[in-house]
């Protein structure tokens, strides 16, 4: 099941990739796996897949230890609490949900020297939402320029996450707006725009995104 819905949705990003002028091979899929078993993991890995994100520390280092021989690239992309960053920093190659600069600098202080920078990308909020996580559009060439400063973090680009819609047109714009904003920040040379996820994967690919992070789709709804 899970081998042949990964199978369908590499497809459907490579026909997008077509339809959407986008280089071939530009959009990296992330397998969400929050709440799903290990056993799931090992299922999508053994299809090929390699990207995994998941928003609880936890339940991430329980499911690592589990499959502690498979060759991982281990995605955080869930709020970040300040007692948290050290584990996170440590366990993880990416973070793509950093939303303010005290967090960036506890990730970079706490980042393993042994290890190669964390990469990370900047959380934006484009729903004018106040309750939901990340920065305002206005406030984001400020963090950029902070966080690329500091040692043990690659700053690689922004995530956001719109608020539900059905629309096809709908869905594109506040990725449209975002890569507008991004475009003009081209001297931090950032190359990764974290957009879609099932709902909306196909409108972040038109838009740019070069990451689509995936969960219900591929491994069924949570709970
Ligand atoms: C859960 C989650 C996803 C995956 O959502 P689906 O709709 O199940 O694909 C993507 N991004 C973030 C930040 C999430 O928390």
């Amino acid at each position: 099941m899970i081998a042949s819905r990964l199978k369908a949705i590499l497809s459907q990003i490579k026909q997008a990739e077509i339809r959407y002028h986008r280089s071939p091979g530009s959009v990296l899929l992330l397998a969400v796996s929050k709440t799903k078993p290990s056993s799931d993991i090992a299922a999508a890995y053994q299809a090929g897949q390699r990207h995994f994100g998941e928003s609880y520390y936890q339940e991430a280092l329980i499911k690592q230890r589990e499959l502690g021989t498979y060759a991982i690239t281990w995605h955080f992309i869930g709020p970040i609490q300040s007692n948290k960053t050290k584990a996170i920093a440590t366990h993880f190659d990416w973070v793509h949900s950093v939303d303010n600069l005290n967090i960036a600098q506890r990730l970079s202080k706490q980042r393993p020297g042994n290890l190669a920078p964390l990469n990370i990308c900047l959380q934006v909020n484009m729903s004018n939402e106040p309750s939901k996580s990340g920065i305002s559009l206005d406030e984001l060439p400020k963090l950029c320029e902070q966080v690329a400063l500091l040692p043990n973090i690659k700053l690689r680009g922004v995530m956001t996450i719109p608020a539900p819609e059905d629309d096809f047109e709908r869905q594109r714009q506040p990725y449209k707006t975002l890569y507008q904003a991004i475009s003009k920040l081209d001297h931090f040379k950032l190359d990764t725009l974290s957009f879609g996820m099932s709902g909306d994967l196909i409108a972040a690919i038109a838009e740019g995104s070069t990451i689509v992070r995936v969960g219900s789709a591929l491994f069924g709804s949570r709970n």
